[in-house]
């Protein structure tokens, strides 16, 4: 209990200082995670062996001298869609149970030249498909808030673990909201990067106009260290971008004068209490800071969910189609055909959520409909594009909810899954333009974390990051835990 509590650059300082060891550090996580996870269930796999052996070795490297990067001797898990070499990669889907990456993803790699230890592979739902981790084919995962609820999703694991302190930071992937929603069902921080950010590259592609890696961290300044660590362009992805990665931690400020907001309308239309309140007392945080926050018109950003149901699931059922049952993991026994090896590979391996996408993809994209659904859907992506500019050329950021409400019981979905789509409201504009959003804590509503969110212009990374820790300097959420993870 003595280490796990801190932030990530707390344990930074302890390492460096000498007052705590890798190895120390990976048992007391491994101990809570042995602790926690029977009850939490954000852990598919817990990497004991690896993580100790890579620790010991960290900390002969220390004492011999020499450091590997910023991140040396650190902890830290992944969302179970990130390749490492070694291990498995399920994605939360039968499809791939027993499956095992056989090399390491960029960002891991780039994790492993920094010196993390990689404590193990995160909860999710299928495919990272849902808000909830209940479309996970191993179990829910449970919020450790509030065990009876949702940890959102669809990287519930890595919320869950991070909150419940089993590790000090995690990785997630965030498609239409699926690091910015579980952050804030959970009391973290959450940003979802510019696309082209961080490389893809040995990430299981889900929607490739719109898939980031995205940060779950304890606080701005760890969220910042890491967002640096990730970043940058990579040749074994052509989506990446040459653009030069500031020393994000280095140029954190709290400064807030002349920053400008913008508060949406349509954000506010139909928000609910407790949310609205506490969002607008945010809004009048963030002006007696010294920030001003304008009330603006949007004409075309409130489509972006029905564009990006569209937009995702027809890039899913693109993407989803090399799990063929000849490729990778699942196949069907004694296929009398080709056409039988598919159909039952593909019917007995996906779940639920995973079949309908992929009906509704490649629905929207056949004969017929392509015109009326998918077209339309990326001329209007490109009217939010346009439109999130203009605001920009005003506004320093965006600012708003980063959910509706907070998360759900346990096994209360709506019977009717447009209820469980409008959950993404508020995150898909970010992914659908393509530019960078935070999710940080703003409060509690009956014990339950309340989450505000601020989506900048492309490559505004940096001044997300001022705006966010500005507010978290001036309270104490992020001190708070979750009573399950401190007993
Ligand atoms: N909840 C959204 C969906 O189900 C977002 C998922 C994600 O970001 N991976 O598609």
């Amino acid at each position: 209990m003595a280490n796990i509590k801190h932030t990530l650059l707390e344990l930074k300082a302890k390492l460096d200082a000498g007052d705590l060891t890798s190895e120390g550090l990976v048992r007391e996580y491994l101990d809570q995670i042995d602790r926690l996870n029977p009850t939490i269930h954000a852990f598919l796999y817990v990497a004991r062996e690896e993580a100790l052996a890579q620790a010991r070795i960290l900390d002969q490297e220390r004492a011999a001298g020499t450091l590997r990067g910023p991140l040396h001797g650190l902890p830290i898990a992944l969302k179970d869609n990130m390749s490492v070499e070694g291990m498995q990669n399920t994605c939360a889907s039968k499809f791939l149970e027993g499956y095992v990456a056989p090399y390491d993803a960029t960002i891991v790699k780039k994790l492993k030249e920094a010196g993390a230890v990689i404590l193990g592979k995160l909860n999710m739902d299928e495919f990272a498909m849902g808000s909830s981790t209940e479309y996970s084919a191993y179990g829910d995962t449970k919020n450790p808030w509030s065990l009876d609820r949702i940890p959102g999703g669809s990287s519930g694991g890595s919320a869950a673990a991070l909150s419940a302190m089993m590790a000090p930071i995690t990785l997630g992937t965030d498609t239409g909201g699926s690091v910015r929603q579980p952050a804030a069902f959970n009391n973290l921080v959450g940003l979802k990067p510019t696309y082209g950010r961080i490389s893809r590259y040995g990430i299981t592609a889900f929607g490739s106009t719109l898939d980031q890696v995205g940060v779950f961290a304890r606080d701005v300044r760890d969220c910042a260290l890491m967002a640096g660590v990730l970043s940058g362009v990579d040749p074994m992805d052509s989506t990446t971008a040459d653009e030069p990665v500031p020393d994000y931690l280095a140029g954190l400020t709290a400064d807030l004068s002349g920053i400008r907001l913008a508060l949406p309308k349509s954000f506010l239309d139909g928000l609910k209490e407790p949310m609205k309140g506490l969002l607008l007392h945010t809004v009048e945080e963030y002006r007696a800071l010294g920030a001003t926050v304008d009330e603006i018109d949007l004409t075309f950003a409130h489509n972006a969910l029905a564009v990006y149901y569209i937009v995702a699931s027809a890039e899913a059922s693109s993407n989803l189609a090399r799990f063929d049952g000849i490729r990778y993991g699942r196949r069907a026994e004694n296929p009398v055909s080709a056409r039988d090896l598919y159909t039952r590979s593909r019917s007995e391996g996906f779940g639920e959520e995973v079949k309908r996408r992929i009906m509704l993809g490649t629905y929207v994209l056949s004969a017929g409909f392509y015109d009326a659904y998918y077209n339309t859907a990326l001329k209007v992506r490109t009217l939010i594009k346009e439109e999130l500019r203009r605001v920009f050329t005003q506004y320093d950021a965006i600012i708003g909810p980063t959910t509706p409400t907070g998360p759900r019981r346990l096994g209360e979905r709506s019977d009717n899954i447009i209820d469980e789509y409008l959950n993404d409201l508020y995150t898909v504009p970010a992914n659908i333009a393509g530019v960078p959003a935070i999710a940080f804590p703003m409060g509690f509503a009956e014990g339950i974390p309340m989450s505000c969110q601020l989506i900048g212009d492309y490559f505004s990374e940096p001044k997300l990051f001022q705006i966010a820790y500005a507010y978290e300097k001036a309270h104490d959420h992020i001190t708070r835990y979750p009573e399950v993870a401190t007993l």
